[in-house]
C-alpha cells in the first residue's frame, strides 16, 4: 500500500504538505508529524494551509512550522515543490480552501513535474491525485501516517507520538466514536511507549479552555431542544452570543457532540452563525444512522457519525429546514 509513496519520499526533495481549511489536530497533527519525519531524511518540506491553527491549538506548534498561505512569499515553494501531500482532506481541492486552488493549478499545468499524493480516512472517490490512500477504517488519518513512517522505517519520535496520539485521541473524542478500534488502541499504544503521555496531552487539549468558552458550553447545554421524540436535539448559536462568551466558531470542538450524552438521541445537530451569511452545520449520530450523506447534500461531508458542511442562510432558517430533515431521516432509518 505504500510503496508507491515511499519511493517518492526517497526520489523526491522538495515537499509541501496541506490539509482541509480550519484544520483539526488530526489535520495539524498528521502535518506536523510527516513534516519531522521527512526533515529528519533531509527533504525540504513546507507546510501551507489556507487557515490558521485555532488559538486553542498552538501549543501543537512550538516550532512554527505551520504556516498560513500567502500568495505573494509562498508562491515560488509553490512552482518549486515536487510532491504535495493532502492529509485528511479527500474531498478535493476545494476541501483544502484558497490554498487548494493555488496548488490544484499547479498540479495541473506541471504534467509529471510534481505528484500529489492523498492520505486521509474520509471515504470518498479522489480523483485529483496521483496517488491516494485512503482507508475508512483508519479512526484518523493520524493512524495512516504511523503506518506509514513504520512501514518506511522510520523512528517515532517522542514528538511524532505526541502529535501523532494528539490527532488520534481527538478524531475518536477520546478513544469512544464509533471509529475506535483494536488498531486504533493498538496505535496508541505504540504511540504511548515512544514518549506520548495520555494524561499531559488529555489536559492539554481539554482542560486548558477559557472560563468563556466553558460557560458558552453551559449555554449550548441550557439551550438544546429536543424533537423526534426524543431522538434528536439541537441547538444554534449565533454570533452575538459568541461574542458575548469571548469565543469564536473554531473554539467549539467538542460542542456538537453535547447532546450525545443523553440517552436516545439518535442524533444531535449543531448549527453556528459565521459572518457574512453564512452558518457552520454539525451532525453526530450514536452509529445507528449516518449523517454525512445529509452533509453531502450541503456541499460538505465527513463520517457516517460525524459530519459536517457550511451554507449560506439565515441561522433560523438553516437550522428549523436541518431539524425537518433530520426528523425525515430518523423516520427512513
Ligand atoms: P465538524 O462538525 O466541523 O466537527 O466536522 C465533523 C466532520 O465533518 C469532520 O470529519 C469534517 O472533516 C467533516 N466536515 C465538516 N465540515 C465539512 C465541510 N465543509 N466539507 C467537508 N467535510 C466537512
Ligand atoms: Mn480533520
Ligand atoms: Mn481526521
Amino acid at each position: 500500500m505504500w510503496s508507491e509513496i515511499i519511493r517518492l519520499i526517497n526520489e523526491k526533495q522538495r515537499f509541501i504538505l496541506t490539509a482541509h481549511t480550519n484544520p483539526d489536530l488530526d489535520a495539524l497533527g498528521s502535518e506536523l508529524a510527516l513534516d519531522e519525519y521527512l526533515r529528519s531524511l533531509g527533504k525540504e518540506v513546507t507546510i501551507l494551509n489556507s487557515d490558521s491553527a485555532p488559538r486553542l491549538l498552538r501549543f501543537v506548534d512550538p516550532d512554527r512550522r505551520l504556516r498560513t498561505f500567502s500568495p505573494d512569499r509562498d508562491q515560488g515553494k509553490i512552482d518549486r515543490a515536487q510532491v504535495i501531500f493532502v492529509l485528511d482532506a479527500s474531498g478535493g481541492w476545494e476541501r483544502v480552501g484558497r490554498v487548494g486552488e493555488v496548488l490544484a493549478a499547479r498540479a495541473n499545468r506541471s504534467g509529471k513535474e510534481v505528484e500529489v499524493v492523498c492520505i486521509d480516512h474520509h471515504a470518498n472517490p479522489v480523483g485529483f491525485a496521483d496517488v491516494a490512500v485512503v482507508n475508512s477504517d483508519a479512526a484518523a488519518t493520524a493512524e495512516l501516517i504511523f503506518d506509514l513512517i513504520t512501514q518506511a522505517g522510520g523512528a517515532l519520535t517522542p514528538s511524532i507520538a505526541r502529535w501523532l496520539y494528539l490527532a488520534i485521541l481527538t478524531d475518536t473524542g477520546s478513544f469512544r466514536f464509533p471509529n475506535t478500534n483494536l488498531q486504533t488502541h493498538r496505535i496508541a499504544a505504540r504511540l504511548i511507549e515512544a514518549g506520548a503521555d495520555p494524561m499531559q496531552l488529555y489536559k492539554q487539549v481539554y482542560e486548558q479552555y477559557p472560563l468563556g468558552l466553558v460557560r458558552l458550553k453551559g449555554h449550548v447545554l441550557n439551550s438544546l431542544q429536543a424533537g423526534a421524540g426524543g431522538r434528536m436535539v439541537w441547538s444554534a448559536l449565533d454570533q452575538e452570543t459568541l461574542k458575548a462568551y469571548g469565543a469564536t466558531p473554531a473554539d467549539l470542538d467538542g460542542f456538537p457532540g453535547l447532546g450525545m450524552q443523553i440517552g436516545g438521541v439518535r442524533v444531535s445537530l449543531l448549527c453556528v452563525e459565521l459572518p457574512r451569511g453564512r452558518v457552520k452545520v454539525s451532525l453526530r449520530s450514536d452509529g445507528s444512522l449516518t449523517v454525512n450523506g445529509l452533509a453531502e447534500k450541503l456541499g460538505g461531508g465527513g463520517h457516517p457519525s460525524a459530519a459536517g458542511a457550511t451554507v449560506e442562510g439565515d441561522l433560523a432558517q438553516v437550522t428549523a429546514q436541518l431539524v425537518a430533515e433530520i426528523e425525515a431521516l430518523l423516520k427512513s432509518f
